[in-house]
Formats: C-alpha cells, sequence, structure tokens
C-alpha cells in the first residue's frame, strides 16, 4: 500500500488540474492546513490538510533532504 506522503516544498499532482491548464502545485505551507501555490500561474490555494490528501494524485518533486 502505498502511503502519501509529502513535505514542504513538494510540487504534487491533483486530480482535478487547475484552470490553468496546469497540474503541478508547490506546498508552501503545512500545518492543519496545507497551502499550495499553482506552479503555472502563481495563484495560492488553502485546503484543510484531509482534504488535500483526498485530492493529491501523487508527488511529481520531493525536496527529501539526503538523511541518514
Ligand atoms: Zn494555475
Amino acid at each position: 500500500m502505498e502511503r502519501k506522503s509529502f513535505q514542504l516544498g513538494d510540487v504534487v499532482e491533483m486530480k482535478k488540474p487547475h484552470p490553468c491548464g496546469t497540474n503541478a502545485w508547490k506546498v508552501i505551507r503545512m500545518g492543519m492546513d496545507i497551502r499550495m501555490k499553482c506552479t503555472g500561474c502563481g495563484h495560492s490555494v488553502l485546503l484543510p490538510r484531509s482534504k488535500f490528501e483526498k485530492r493529491m494524485k501523487k508527488v511529481l518533486a520531493s525536496t527529501d533532504p539526503p538523511q541518514s
């Protein structure tokens, strides 16, 4: 089972693309709510975490820090 994990700075793909045609969102704030920014037009959206997780399809680019 794949776990949806994401972190600040990740670029994610949502189930529905933004009306501007872009489907790549950068996570710019995390907490109870997630703020993400459309990488196409710069529009930002605030979503409750649960809603975000439901709408998110996958992580396109992760900023996973090299830790061991
Ligand atoms: Zn957009």
